[in-house]
C-alpha cells in the first residue's frame, strides 16, 4: 500500500524482510520479486529518478523504442503495490545496522516534514545516481535539452547520434575520452570544454589524427526549440551547428545515508558479489549505485538477483514456509 503521513505511524512498528531505498526501474524489480517471494517490502523514494529522465527507453525487449522511463516506473509501481508491498515517498538520511535489523531514519516532506524510522532485516541499495550537466548561468536552458537529444549516456544513445554532428561536452581532459568511442557512431565530432579546463598537447593530437574539433571557449547557452538542440552559441556570439550532444561529467551517487556503514566502493559505486551482495551480509546494491552497466536491463535483472538471494537466505534460515502476511513483531 502507499503509505502517507497519516499512516506511516502504522508500520513503523514491524519489521520488514527487505527495505529497498529508492524506486526506479531496479528497486521497483526488487520490490516485484520480494513480495512474489511473499516476503514484506517497504520501497522508500525520493522521486526524480534517472529514469524518469530517460525521455525514451530504446532498446528494451519487448517495449516499443519511444517507451518513457516515466511510463515504465509508473507501470512498475503499480505492479508492485497490485502485490501489496509497502511504498513511501520520502528520503532516506541514514541507515544503522543495530546487528539483527537495520534502523532507517527518513525524512517525508519538504514543508513540514515528518520523520520517522522504519526497520528491516534486510536492506537493498536501489538509490541510484545522477548526472552532472555543463554549468551555464541558465540551468534552464540545459534542462530544455537534457535527455532529449542532448544525450548522458553513449551507450543508450551512440545510436540515436549516428553520422550525427555530435558534441561532447566534458568536465576534464579524461571525461572528453567518451569522444573515441562514440566515433564508432559518427566521425563528426566536436568536443566542449566550456572554458574550464586545459587541455594537453597529446590529447590534441588524438584529436586531429582522428578529425575531431575542439573549441575551449565558454559556451553562453544551447540553442534549438520543442526540446531539440541545434547547436551551441559561444560567449563570443559564434553558432556552433549540431545535430546531438552527449554530456560527459560523471555523476552524483546517492548512498549518503550508507555513511556509517563500512562498505566497499570502487569510485562511487558499490561493489557486490554476483548475486548483488555487498560487503555487508545483509545489504544487497542494484542498478546504477553498483558497479556495472547503467542500463534499465540490467536494473531490472539486478534486483531479480538481489531479491532471490535475500528469499534463499530467508528461507534457509527459517526452513518452514511463509504466510504472505507474516512479520516478525519489533
Ligand atoms: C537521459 C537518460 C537516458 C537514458 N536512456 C536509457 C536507454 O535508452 N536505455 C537504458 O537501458 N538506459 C537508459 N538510461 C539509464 C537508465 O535510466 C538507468 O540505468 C536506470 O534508470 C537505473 O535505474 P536505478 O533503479 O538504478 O536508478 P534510478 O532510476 O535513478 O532510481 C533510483 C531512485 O532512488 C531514489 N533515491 C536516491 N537517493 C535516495 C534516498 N536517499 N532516499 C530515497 N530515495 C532515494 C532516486 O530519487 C530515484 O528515484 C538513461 C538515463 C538517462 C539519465
Amino acid at each position: 500500500m502507499q503509505l502517507t503521513k497519516q499512516t506511516l505511524n502504522q508500520h513503523t512498528d514491524q519489521v520488514y524482510d527487505v527495505l529497498v531505498v529508492g524506486g526506479g526501474a531496479a528497486g521497483l524489480s526488487a520490490g516485484i520479486y520480494l513480495q512474489r517471494y511473499l516476503l514484506s517490502t517497504l520501497i522508500i523514494d525520493k522521486g526524480k529518478a534517472r529514469s524518469h529522465w530517460m525521455q525514451e527507453l530504446h532498446n528494451y525487449l519487448g517495449l516499443p523504442a519511444d517507451t518513457p522511463g516515466r511510463d515504465v516506473l509508473k507501470q512498475g509501481k503499480a505492479h508492485y503495490l497490485s502485490l501489496d508491498g509497502d511504498y513511501l515517498n520520502g528520503y532516506v538520511e541514514d541507515v544503522i545496522d543495530e546487528g539483527e535489523t537495520f534502523a532507517v531514519h527518513v525524512r517525508i516532506g519538504r514543508t513540514n516534514p515528518t520523520y520517522a524510522v522504519f526497520r528491516s532485516r534486510y536492506l537493498i541499495a536501489a538509490s541510484g545516481i545522477i548526472d552532472h550537466l555543463p554549468k551555464l548561468a541558465d540551468m534552464q536552458n540545459v534542462f530544455e535539452y537534457a535527455g532529449h537529444n542532448l544525450h548522458v549516456c553513449l551507450i543508450c544513445d551512440g545510436y540515436e547520434m549516428r553520422d550525427k554532428r555530435a558534441g561532447v561536452f566534458g568536465n576534464s581532459e579524461s571525461s572528453l575520452e567518451v569522444a573515441f568511442p562514440l566515433g564508432w557512431f559518427t566521425p563528426h565530432i566536436t568536443l566542449f570544454t566550456n572554458g574550464e579546463f586545459e587541455v594537453s598537447p597529446a590529447f590534441r593530437d588524438r584529436l586531429q589524427t582522428h578529425g575531431y574539433q575542439l573549441v575551449e571557449q565558454p559556451i553562453k547557452q544551447f540553442i534549438g526549440e520543442n526540446h531539440q538542440m541545434s547547436g551551441v552559441e559561444l560567449a563570443d556570439g559564434s553558432i556552433i551547428e549540431l545535430d546531438a550532444g552527449l554530456v560527459s561529467m560523471g555523476s552524483k551517487y546517492h548512498a549518503d545515508y550508507l555513511k556509517q556503514i563500512d562498505l566497499e566502493y570502487q569510485s562511487g559505486n558499490l561493489i557486490t558479489d554476483k548475486m548483488n551482495r555487498t560487503s555487508h551480509p545483509r545489504i544487497f546494491a542494484v542498478g546504477d549505485l553498483k558497479v556495472g552497466m547503467n542500463q534499465v536491463v540490467i536494473a531490472a535483472a539486478d534486483g531479480a538477483l538481489a531479491a532471490t538471494q535475500i528469499w534463499r537466505d530467508i528461507r534457509r534460515a527459517e526452513g518452514t514456509r511463509r504466510s504472505p502476511t507474516s512479520s516478525i513483531a519489533a
